[in-house]
């Protein structure tokens, strides 16, 4: 069993994500797919989270804001952030 920096994607820290700025800082967080470079990300968003519609996102990887691919809403890691 090895651990490495480049976790797989059912292995990754979401309330982590949910809280760096880079996902934002209002809305939703929603588990979502960058249309530009394919990393799955947390990022937030202010939609309706049943509405699992294509949105605009910053990306850094791809450097610009860039179009992503919602997977699930994920309403529960705003539970205790505050
Ligand atoms: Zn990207």
């Amino acid at each position: 069993m090895s651990r490495s920096t480049d976790a797989p994607a059912d292995d990754r820290d979401l309330e982590a994500e949910a809280a760096e700025p880079e996902a934002g800082h209002s809305g939703i967080p929603f588990d979502a797919v960058c249309v530009g470079c394919g990393q799955r990300r947390v990022k937030r968003c202010e939609q309706d989270p049943e509405d699992l519609t294509s949105f605009k996102h910053v990306c850094h990887e791809c450097q610009s804001g860039t179009w992503w691919n919602p997977v699930q809403a994920l309403p529960d890691l705003d539970g205790d952030a505050a």
